[in-house]
């Protein structure tokens, strides 16, 4: 693998993802570039390759669809160019869970969930091989937040980050490198594709500062990055409290309260 790997971001014909293009471009990285628009994907990627003078290829998938999906399964096997996967496609839903239909659901776990998964798991054997390499997962601070209604869209990103801690653990030693990123509000289309006016939000971070807090993060080979998180020591304490609780547990013996007395 080359020491300037090819970058592989999904949801890059907008907010997020299009800024990560932009930001990986001018550090002179090769980009491939998947989204449903290839509209946007190939003025986008025309730009690049004129500003920055790098190759930029465009793959046109809709990560819900089976055959799409492996399309971009079978490019991150066998592209051996690419040793960046930034896994950031995602939408969001508005409305309580018991409003949702079958099919929003399967939509919204089949992108946020399956697609983010199954794309790591293509790329992964290959950057075990090389022991170089890197998977950017794009959580949300939603994940770790049940009290602020996105019931089944926090869900999926409570699973993103969990996943990118297991992987981290997992891959760490072998050269392979997990970030998992956590955004709070950020300005991008998403809030009006899910139906929410980001006017009525008390405060919104531009897209730009959240991808460069991002790559501050990514640079320092952070596990988990949360650019609105001022407090670092805070997250430090709620990991303390995990694995107190995880070690408070007794496997054998039902706890003192739940005995019949
Ligand atoms: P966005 O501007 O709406 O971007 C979403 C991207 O995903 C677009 O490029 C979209 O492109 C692509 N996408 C959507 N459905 C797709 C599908 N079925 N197949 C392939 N690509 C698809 O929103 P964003 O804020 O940048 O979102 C990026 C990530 O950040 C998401 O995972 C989101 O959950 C996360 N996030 C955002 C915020 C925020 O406040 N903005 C906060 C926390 C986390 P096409 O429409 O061209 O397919």
């Amino acid at each position: 693998m080359s020491h300037s790997p090819a970058v592989l971001i999904t949801g890059a014909s907008s907010g997020i993802g299009a800024t990560y293009a932009e930001r990986f471009a001018q550090r002179g990285h090769d980009l491939v570039l998947v989204a449903r628009d290839k509209v946007r994907l190939e003025a986008l990627a025309a730009r690049l390759r004129q500003e920055h003078d790098i190759t930029v290829n465009v793959l046109q998938a809709d990560l819900t669809q089976p055959v799409d999906l492996a399309t971009v399964e079978a490019r991150l096997r066998d592209d051996a160019r690419i040793g960046v996967l930034i896994n950031n496609a995602g939408a969001n839903h508005t409305g309580n869970f018991v409003e949702q239909t079958p099919e929003s659901i399967e939509q919204l776990v089949a992108l946020n969930i399956t697609s983010l998964t199954r794309l790591a798991h293509a790329i992964i054997p290959r950057l075990v091989q090389a022991g170089e390499g890197a998977i950017v997962n794009i959580g949300s601070v939603v994940g770790l937040a049940p009290e602020l209604g996105f019931t089944l869209y926090g869900a999926t990103k409570a699973f993103v980050q969990f996943l990118s801690q297991g992987l981290s653990l997992e891959l760490s030693s072998k050269g392979v490198y997990v970030q998992a990123v956590l955004p709070a509000a950020t300005r991008t289309e998403i809030w009006e594709r899910s139906g929410i006016d980001i006017n009525t939000l008390p405060e919104v971070m531009e897209v730009g500062d959240l991808v460069d807090a991002a790559l501050v993060g990514f640079d320092r080979r952070e596990g988990v990055t949360i650019p609105p998180l001022h407090d670092a020591a805070s997250w430090d304490a709620f990991q303390a409290a995990r694995q107190g609780v995880l070690g408070g547990l007794r496997q054998a013996q039902v706890a003192e309260r739940y005995r019949n007395l």
